[in-house]
This record gives C-alpha cells, sequence and structure tokens, in this order.
C-alpha cells in the first residue's frame, strides 16, 4: 500500500505574482509570494497544522520555494529595514532601492514605502521611482510599473538597463510599440550588450516585424560569433527571412 502523505498550503494572503528567474531549478517561471497556514495532510486530505509561514518566490515550474515562519517574520523585517537605513544615512541609493524587494518578499509593503519616501527625500528621484516601479510590479500592477519606470528614466535617460526594466514593464502590458521606442534607445546606449539585443529580438517577435527580427538577429550573430553555429538560431533566421522574401546574408563569421 502506498501511503500518500505531504504538506500542502491554505488560506493564501498577501499574494504577489511575477515572472523571474528560479533561484532553484534556474528557468525562467511564474513565481508566487505568499504567506499561507501549512497543513500536512494524508491522501490529501490536510490533517495536521503545521504553522503559519511566509512562503518566497514558490516556482510554477520546479514547486520549490524559500520559506520563513511567520513568527520569524518581525525580526526578519526589522533587519532588513535596519540595513536599508544603514544605506539612506550614508547616502547609498542603490544599497537601499535593492532592499524593497526583500521588504515586499518579507509582506512589509509600508516599510518598503517609508524606504521609497527617504530615497525621493534624499534627493534620489530615479532610485525612489525605480523602487515604486519595483513595488507596483510585485503587486501585478504592470501599467503602474511602467509609468513609475518611465518617470525614472526621464531622470536618467543614460541608463540602458533601466530602459530594457521600463521595456520589460511595456511589454507585459501589452504596449509592445513603446517597449520598442526604449529598447532602440538602449540599444545604442549599449551596442555590445547582446540581452538588450535579445530583449529587443522578443519585441519585434510580439510585433510580428520580420525585418526587424531578422537585422536583430543578424547584428546578434555579428556581436555573439557562437551563435553562427547555433542550428537552431540560424534555422529561425533562415525561415524568417524565407517568409519576408529576403535573401540570407552570407554570413561572414560562420566557421570555415
Ligand atoms: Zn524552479
Amino acid at each position: 500500500m502506498v501511503i500518500i502523505w505531504g504538506s500542502r498550503h491554505y488560506f493564501r494572503r498577501d499574494v504577489l505574482r511575477e515572472r523571474g528567474v528560479c533561484e532553484h531549478c534556474g528557468q525562467e517561471a511564474p513565481l508566487e509570494t505568499f504567506t499561507a497556514r501549512k497543513m500536512g495532510h494524508l491522501y490529501y486530505v490536510p490533517l495536521i497544522p503545521e504553522g503559519h509561514e511566509r512562503v518566497i518566490r514558490l516556482c510554477r515550474r520546479c514547486n520549490r520555494y524559500s520559506s520563513l515562519p511567520v513568527s520569524a517574520l518581525p525580526a526578519a523585517i526589522d533587519e532588513t529595514t535596519a540595513k536599508a537605513t544603514t544605506h539612506l544615512d550614508a547616502g547609498e541609493a542603490d544599497g537601499a532601492l535593492g532592499l524593497v524587494a526583500a521588504l515586499m518578499y518579507l509582506g512589509a509593503t509600508d516599510a518598503a514605502g517609508e524606504v521609497l519616501d527617504r530615497l525621493e527625500k534624499g534627493g534620489h528621484a530615479k532610485q525612489a521611482w525605480i523602487g515604486r516601479g519595483v513595488v507596483a510590479e510585485k503587486l501585478g500592477d504592470m501599467a503602474q510599473a511602467a509609468d513609475h519606470y518611465a518617470a525614472a528614466v526621464r531622470e536618467d535617460g543614460r541608463d540602458a538597463s533601466l530602459r530594457c526594466m521600463l521595456a520589460d514593464a511595456l511589454m507585459q502590458a501589452d504596449r509592445a510599440g513603446a517597449a520598442l521606442e526604449h529598447l532602440r534607445q538602449a540599444a545604442s546606449l549599449a551596442p555590445e550588450d547582446p540581452h538588450v539585443r535579445m530583449q529587443l529580438l522578443s519585441c519585434f517577435e510580439t510585433l510580428g516585424d520580420l525585418d526587424g527580427q531578422i537585422d536583430t538577429m543578424q547584428e546578434l550573430i555579428r556581436r555573439v560569433p557562437q551563435l553562427a553555429s547555433d542550428r537552431k538560431f540560424q534555422k529561425r533566421l533562415r525561415k524568417l527571412c524565407r517568409k519576408a522574401g529576403r535573401e540570407e546574408r552570407p554570413n561572414p563569421y560562420a566557421p570555415v
């Protein structure tokens, strides 16, 4: 006889949903953070309460996550807030900004808001807007996240990775056309960065722009020569060229 024994989470609250890279399986996946009651179950019938816990970034692909008992949350929040305060007092805006997401994972939205207020009052408007974007994103409001990142871009238009964050939020808010503008800018600010071009490629794909996809792929091959011998990549490029009625340009970087 097989005894099915395990545990599950019930009564979820303070839920954050996002797409991100899972730290357990390394894949991009939907991730969920929430507070819930953990119950041991026998044949899927909940039996034994195992206490309340904060589940952090539960991966929908591999089902693994990090967690903290709810009783340990106040101390963790205090510790994270204290670290943020140390950064703020030292004028290290990026350090403080880096802890905003951590506070959100701990369910401390108010404490995250206080860090952002202090950033703004301290004259770090760019970081404050980025932080507000992060908060909106974790709460699942991609349109608002995009507005906040756009405000950050108005503070500093020369930050390529910030434009990529904005473009990503715009794509998720179904505004690929607006995302394209920022990705083009990001590509001219950081021409050597293949990540920007990969994002540009998926934007052209969403827009159904064949020429944009072909040009970006050829540009990627020029910058990342290994792609010239990547069969999948080459197959995709040939298919796009056929569809667009374009001659595939001979690739000068292909191995002889
Ligand atoms: Zn995973």
